[in-house]
C-alpha cells in the first residue's frame, strides 16, 4: 500500500487560494475601478461582475477580540473574505451588492471608522512603541492616535490633491515605512548609550558588539572586563544596544523625533521617491504631541493650498522646489538637512559597516 505522501516543507499558502471567487474568476481582466465615497470602491471586469471594497481603519494595535469582530463580519456579508492592507486598513470584499448596505450600517453601529479610500489620508502604519520595543525613541502608537483624531476628516470626508500617506517608526530601524510615505514621523535618540559595566560582563558577548557598530565606535575595555564607546564616533542608532541589552540607549529629556516628506511608492507620473529631512528634532511631548500635530497641519494646509490636482506631496515639493517649501512653511533651514553624503570611491568602503 502506497503511502500518503508527507509534506515536509509547507510555507506560506499560495496568495490565489485566498482570493474571492469574483477575483479569481476575473483575474488580471477587469475593466475599471471607481471610488464611491471615501469608504467604498468597486472594480468592475471586462465580463460584467463586480467587486465592492468597504475599507475601516483598524486601531492598528489589535485584540483578538476585534479581529474576532472583523471575522465575523466578514463571515456574514463577504463570505469570508477579508483583508488587511500594509497600511493596517481593513477591507471587507464584497460581492454581493445587497450586502454593502447592512455591512456598513454594522460598521457605522460598531463605531468603526469608514475611510481612506481615493485622494484622502488611509490609516497610519506605525512600529511598536514604547509599548513594546526595546529601542523605541517614541510611543508611535500614541503619535499615531493624535494624528488621526487630528486628521479624521481627510480619512473619510474631506479630499486632499492625492492620497497622502502618513507613517511613523519609532527609531531609526524604521520598521514603518517612513522612506515612502508623504509625510512622516521617524524618532531619534540623540544621546550616546550608557555603559552598565556590571551586566555587560554577565550579559553580553563582547565581540559580537564590537562587530554590531555601524561606525565602529565601540572597543574593548579590557580593565573593567566591559566595553567603551567613542563619543564622537556614535551616531545614537541604538544597534549595540539590540546585541547588548546593558547598553541601554533610551533617554526620557533627549530623546524625540525627526519629521520627513515626500516619499512616495508608486511610480504613476513620477518615479517612487524617497523622504526627505524637513524637521531635524521636535522633542517628545506626550500624551498629545501638539508640535507634531501642528507641524503635520502646517505640511498638509500647505499642500492643499499649493498642490495641483493628482500631485503628491513630494511632486509638488519638487516642482516649487525645496527652497520654496521651507519658505511656506517657515520651517528653520539647519545644518541636519545638508544631505553631504558621499559614496567612498577611493576606499571602497561602501557597505553600512565602515569604519575611519
Ligand atoms: S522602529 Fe525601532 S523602536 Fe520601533 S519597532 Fe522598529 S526597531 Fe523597534
Ligand atoms: S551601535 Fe550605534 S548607538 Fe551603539 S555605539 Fe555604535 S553608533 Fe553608537
Amino acid at each position: 500500500m502506497a503511502l500518503p505522501q508527507r509534506r515536509t516543507d509547507i510555507g506560506p499558502p499560495h496568495y490565489k487560494d485566498f482570493l474571492p471567487p469574483v477575483i479569481q474568476k476575473n483575474y488580471g481582466d477587469w475593466k475599471y475601478h471607481e471610488v464611491i465615497n471615501g469608504g467604498l470602491m468597486v472594480h468592475v471586469a471586462n465580463s460584467g461582475d463586480k467587486i465592492w471594497t468597504v475599507r475601516i481603519a483598524s486601531p492598528r494595535l489589535l485584540a483578538t477580540d476585534t479581529i474576532r469582530e472583523y471575522a465575523d463580519l466578514a463571515e456574514k456579508y463577504c463570505g469570508g473574505y477579508v483583508r488587511f492592507t500594509t497600511r493596517n486598513n481593513v477591507e471587507f470584499l464584497v460581492s454581493e451588492e445587497k450586502n454593502i448596505e447592512p455591512l456598513v450600517a454594522e460598521l457605522k453601529a460598531k463605531k468603526q471608522m469608514l475611510g481612506g479610500i481615493g485622494p484622502r489620508i488611509s490609516n497610519i502604519v506605525h512600529t511598536q512603541g514604547w509599548i513594546h520595543c526595546h529601542s523605541a525613541c517614541t510611543d508611535a502608537s500614541g503619535l499615531v492616535k493624535v494624528l488621526m483624531d487630528e486628521f479624521a476628516d481627510y480619512f473619510n470626508e474631506k479630499t486632499l490633491p492625492n492620497k497622502v500617506r502618513f507613517a511613523v517608526a519609532c527609531c531609526t530601524n524604521m520598521c514603518g515605512a517612513v522612506h515612502c510615505s508623504d509625510i512622516a514621523v521617524v524618532a531619534i535618540h540623540r544621546k550616546v548609550p550608557r555603559i552598565e559595566h556590571e551586566n555587560v560582563k554577565n550579559m553580553c558577548e563582547v565581540p559580537s558588539t564590537l562587530a554590531c557598530c555601524p561606525t565602529g565606535a565601540i572597543s574593548p575595555d579590557p580593565a573593567k572586563k566591559s566595553i567603551k564607546i567613542k563619543d564622537e564616533k556614535c551616531m545614537y542608532c541604538g544597534n549595540c544596544y539590540s546585541v547588548c541589552p546593558a547598553l541601554p540607549i533610551s533617554d526620557s529629556e533627549y530623546d524625540g523625533v525627526a519629521i520627513v516628506v515626500g516619499g512616495k511608492v508608486g511610480s504613476l507620473r513620477s518615479d517612487p521617491k524617497f523622504s526627505k529631512l524637513v524637521i531635524p528634532y521636535i522633542p517628545n511631548n506626550p500624551p498629545r504631541w501638539p508640535e507634531v500635530a501642528k507641524a503635520f497641519k502646517i505640511i498638509l494646509d500647505a499642500y492643499i493650498a499649493g498642490a495641483k490636482k493628482h500631485e503628491r506631496v513630494g511632486e509638488w515639493v519638487e516642482r516649487i522646489g525645496w527652497e520654496q517649501f521651507f519658505n511656506i512653511t517657515k520651517f528653520p533651514f539647519t545644518f541636519q538637512h545638508i544631505d553631504d553624503f558621499t559614496i567612498a570611491r577611493e576606499t571602497f568602503r561602501t557597505s553600512a559597516a565602515f569604519k575611519w
